[in-house]
């Protein structure tokens, strides 16, 4: 009764909740086989760790600047310049206590009541949330299969539409955007005069020799464009809670008052350690991303061999798979978890285009993949008869 109207229609985390039920069908002592993690099973890289324990043995525990400490913003403005080849310095780049407050501060500074945004159907949760508890309206266009076309963006775009987002690789689909599909956006944004949030969290989680390229690097894209990234998935540092925006200096300021009189700034200890990750040998990653292949192959030839469509993830460590031989993708959940126990995130949590889907996370061991292939053979017997 006491709570505002920003926060009517924003629903708990749906990916969070599965979490949840998995957890709580382990302590009934049931095997449970978890499919809904949305980080990387690894350990912290040893020599990220140690920069934690050296900062915490120089008493770097204090508050830091609140945009972040200098060294990191400037490492990260160097990785962006030469890595994503967009012409940043220290004044864009803030970092944040984990991506997802990046993104809450950047609705919160540039929407206003009723403001809308175009989010790509089906999308990672947080997206939509943040923009509602902002104020600001959602709109849809479905991208799951087919690519985004100007012509879909435009039909949802109006005098009020100020940003739109977009994430590749992309959480829940798997999908890298293509240089035809950027171009038709980054047109699309300039045309209209929007905002582009490009989240780029798993810019290093790539397969089938898919390339990542930033918006941001497109002509005339910088000025509108706020990158959102951050330590999380590339270097198994969900728990540390560090990410980072990198935005044209108006916005980023405007972020910053939101972090100052909210958070202050990212962890200190945390933001030594992210320094150390971003100045290292990148061979924890590259180690990371081919484990992530392993499972990646075994996942997708496992589920169409058992009958189940799955998209091939060309990015980040989804499988997202259509039930619709088996019912829409919550009823497919709930037998699975019912009849297998196995927990996955139903496509509807992303957007109604994920209606007849279910989200395979494989931050999972190939021995519970493997598992739980078994059991679903042995849970839809008919589903062979769909193998394609
Ligand atoms: N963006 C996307 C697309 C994600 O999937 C996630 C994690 N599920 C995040 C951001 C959150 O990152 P962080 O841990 O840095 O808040």
């Amino acid at each position: 009764m006491m709570l505002s109207k920003r926060l009517s229609g924003v629903e708990e985390s749906a990916t969070i909740r599965m979490g949840h039920i998995a957890k709580k069908l382990q302590e009934e002592g049931k095997e449970v086989l978890n499919f809904t993690l949305g980080e990387p099973d690894f350990k912290t890289p040893e020599h990220i760790c140690e920069a934690a324990m050296r900062a915490l043995d120089l008493g770097y525990t204090h508050y830091t600047s609140s945009a972040g400490i200098e060294e990191l913003r400037e490492a990260i403005a160097e990785k962006i310049r030469e890595e994503n080849k967009v012409d940043a310095s220290v004044e864009n780049v803030i970092v944040t206590p984990g991506a997802k407050q990046a993104i809450y501060e950047l609705m919160m500074s540039v929407l206003d009541e009723g403001d809308e945004v175009i989010l790509l159907d089906p999308a990672w949760v947080t997206f939509e949330s943040a923009v509602k508890i902002a104020g600001g309206e959602p709109k849809w266009v479905k991208r799951v299969e087919e690519e985004v076309k100007y012509e879909s963006l435009e039909s949802v775009a109006s005098g009020n539409t100020k940003i739109m987002i977009i994430n590749s690789p992309n959480n829940p689909v798997g999908y890298v955007l293509g240089d035809s599909e950027l171009k038709e956006i980054a047109e699309f944004a300039v045309d209209h005069n929007l905002l582009v949030l490009s989240d780029e969290i798993y810019e290093k989680i790539l397969y089938y020799g898919k390339r990542h390229v930033s918006i941001a690097s497109f002509n005339g894209m910088q000025e509108r464009t706020v990158i959102i990234n951050g330590f999380s998935k590339t270097y198994a540092m969900t728990g540390w809670r560090i990410g980072y925006a990198v935005a044209p200096p108006e916005i980023m300021k405007g972020m910053l008052k939101i972090q100052q009189h909210s958070v202050t700034c990212a962890p200190s200890i945390a933001q030594y350690a992210a320094l150390t990750a971003l100045r290292s040998s990148q061979e924890c990653v590259a180690e990371m991303v081919d484990e992530f292949k392993r499972r990646r192959d075994v996942i997708v030839m496992r589920l169409n061999e058992v009958g189940l469509r799955c998209l091939n993830p060309e990015g980040a460590f989804y499988a997202f798979v259509n039930t619709s031989n088996h019912g829409d993708g919550i009823e497919f959940t709930e037998r699975l978890l019912k009849e297998a126990y196995i927990v996955v995130t139903p496509g509807s949590a992303f957007g109604l285009a994920g209606k007849d889907y279910v989200r395979f996370s494989f931050a999972a061991s190939i021995e519970d993949i493997l598992e739980a292939m078994e059991r679903i053979e042995s849970t839809f017997p008919e589903a062979r008869h769909f193998r394609g």
